[in-house]
C-alpha cells in the first residue's frame, strides 16, 4: 500500500526505477514549480525490490506525461484527492516527442534553424526507438 500521507490534492509516481528519480526531476523541469515536491529514493517494494517515488502537489497538468513515458512507461501515476488514491494511471510510449530530446546531427537543419521546435517519432516501439523528424538521427536517453 502506498502511503500517501502528507499529500492532501497532488500526484504520485510510484515504480519509478531506483536511482531514476533524479533524472525524472530534472526531465519535468521539478524545480521550477512553487509547490510541495518529495522524492523518496530507494524505498522497498514488493515487485521492484527497490524503487524510487515522487510526490507532487497539484494537478496532472504539473507534469509532460509524455516526457514520463518516453523516460520510463512501467511508471504508475496515482493521482490524490483528500489523501486518498482516486485514479491509477499507465503510462505508454508517446508516438511524438516536442523539444524533449535534441538533435544532436551537426547537419540537420535544427541546428541551423533555431526557431524550429525539435521533433522526434517513434520509429521502433519494440526497442523504444526515437528519430529526429527531419534527418532521422536517432536519439539517445
Ligand atoms: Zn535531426
Amino acid at each position: 500500500m502506498l502511503n500517501v500521507s502528507g499529500l492532501k490534492d497532488g500526484i504520485v509516481l510510484d515504480h519509478i526505477q531506483a536511482g531514476m528519480s533524479t533524472k525524472i526531476f530534472n526531465y519535468l523541469g521539478l524545480e521550477k514549480l512553487d509547490c510541495q515536491v518529495a522524492m523518496i529514493r530507494n524505498a522497498r517494494s514488493s515487485k521492484m525490490g527497490r524503487k524510487d517515488i515522487i510526490k507532487i502537489e497539484g494537478g496532472l497538468d504539473m507534469v509532460d506525461l509524455d516526457v514520463l513515458g518516453y523516460l520510463d512507461h512501467n511508471i504508475t501515476i496515482n493521482i490524490i484527492k483528500d489523501e486518498k488514491i482516486v485514479e491509477k494511471r499507465c503510462l505508454k510510449l508517446p508516438k511524438r516527442l516536442t523539444n524533449v530530446l535534441k538533435c544532436k546531427n551537426p547537419r540537420c537543419i535544427t541546428t541551423d534553424d533555431k526557431g524550429l521546435p525539435h521533433i522526434f517519432f517513434l520509429a521502433n516501439e519494440e526497442t523504444q526507438t526515437y528519430r529526429c523528424l527531419y534527418c532521422e538521427e536517432t536519439a539517445s536517453k
